[in-house]
């Protein structure tokens, strides 16, 4: 007899690095996931819940968020952000630098129930200006650029920092163009870690920071609007892009507030280019629209007609492999005791983008609950 800590019973698992599509029960024991079948045997569980007409997934991982709370002005609480997503694993890219990562670690990622993974950024202070009032760029002053400390801070907290981030672009980093990324890629080679860039408006062009993109490093904000699109003006992806691809370079999306386009992602998809990873890059100028959260995310590429099980997987098993985090985006036994349960409603649904266009869906995934480390966290919406 099993003395399971919890069972979800009855529920749609969807777990694409194991191709499980089926009605079968999860099993938690000792935080892990315990095992995976049909009609397991509840009798010794100290929690079974009935889950049927759900679908569950291992737990989603957000690749691009922010939520250094009160660090930072773009900063959410990370635990709302995750029982409204049912995301286990929050990826923060790069709110906080080396200067300033002590107290984001002591504060915010310690005490938290859910899983807080970083990015940390190569600018002393992370990303410092950033609100509805103030927006200054920490990249803009390349002597805000701190990569001996940044490889000190990134040696010393290895168990949450997976990599290293910056921001390139007009908004980002000024005129400067790729004199940031030299000092990213530094820190990235020096600490041994991938990077991820985020890219904006032009300087520095699309093609100039893919070329320095090594396999394994991530590119958010992947499906821009126009300028730096990866489309180009035919229509058609750019050549550099499917040559980044080719070389290993990831593909994340970081919706957010400006970087996302059904305009981009329709021409994207139909030219077959899905994103490695689906993100939301949620901060609080984009919690209350366009980017919500990120079954919203999720919910546009199911609505883009992307298939349901491609759109998990770039929220679990793409993810788990770029933050080389094997334990993660799996329900394999053994793997952290980490799952999201979805519903998959239908209706009409309004989906806007970072440009204001509007799209009318009959599909939403939305969230219902939360397993973290074997335990039931989210009461049933
Ligand atoms: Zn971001």
């Amino acid at each position: 007899m099993a003395a399971y800590d919890l069972v979800l019973k009855g529920g749609h698992v969807i777990d694409p690095a194991q191709n499980i599509d089926a009605v079968i029960d999860v099993a938690f024991a000792g935080g892990k996931i315990s095992a995976v079948g049909k009609s397991l045997d509840t009798s010794a569980a100290k929690d079974v819940r009935d889950v049927s007409g759900k679908l569950v997934t291992p737990g989603l991982i957000d690749m691009h968020t922010h939520v250094y709370w009160g660090g930072t002005s773009l900063g959410i609480d990370a635990e709302d952000f995750c029982r409204k997503s049912a995301v286990t694993t929050a990826v923060d890219t790069g709110s906080a630098g080396p200067g300033n990562f002590a107290g984001f670690r002591k504060y915010v990622i310690e005490p938290s129930a859910v899983r807080i993974l970083a990015y940390l950024h190569i600018s002393h202070a992370g990303i410092f200006g950033f609100s509805n009032r103030i927006m200054v760029g920490e990249s803009e002053n390349l002597a805000l650029m701190d990569p001996e400390t940044a490889v000190e801070v990134a040696q010393a907290n290895r168990d949450v920092i997976i990599g290293i981030k910056v921001r390139l672009g007009r908004h980002a980093s000024g005129i400067h163009g790729m004199a940031p990324f030299e000092h990213a890629i530094q820190v990235a080679e020096e600490a041994n870690m991938p990077l991820m860039v985020h890219i904006d408006e032009p300087p520095p062009s699309y093609a100039e920071v893919l070329s320095r993109l090594r396999s394994g490093d991530v590119l958010t904000h992947c499906f821009r609007p126009f300028p730096n699109s990866p489309v180009g003006p035919d229509g058609r992806v750019r050549p550099e892009v499917l040559a980044a691809r080719q070389r290993g370079v990831l593909f994340d999306i970081g919706h957010g507030m400006g970087s996302f386009s059904f305009k981009t992602a329709r021409a994207m998809l139909e030219a077959g280019f899905m994103p490695d990873t689906i993100s939301s890059d949620i901060h609080a100028l984009c919690i209350n629209g366009p980017a919500f959260d990120q079954v919203t995310t999720l919910s546009k590429f199911l609505c883009l007609g992307v298939p349901l099980k491609e759109v998990i997987r770039a929220s679990t098993e793409n993810a788990a492999r770029a933050l080389s985090r094997p334990d993660l985006g799996t329900l394999n036994p053994g793997s952290a005791g980490d799952a999201s349960i979805l519903s998959l409603d239908e209706g009409a649904f309004d989906y806007v983008d970072v440009v204001g266009e509007h799209v009318t869906a009959d599909k939403k995934i939305n969230a219902r609950g939360v397993v973290l480390g074997g335990r039931w966290w989210h009461p049933a919406a």
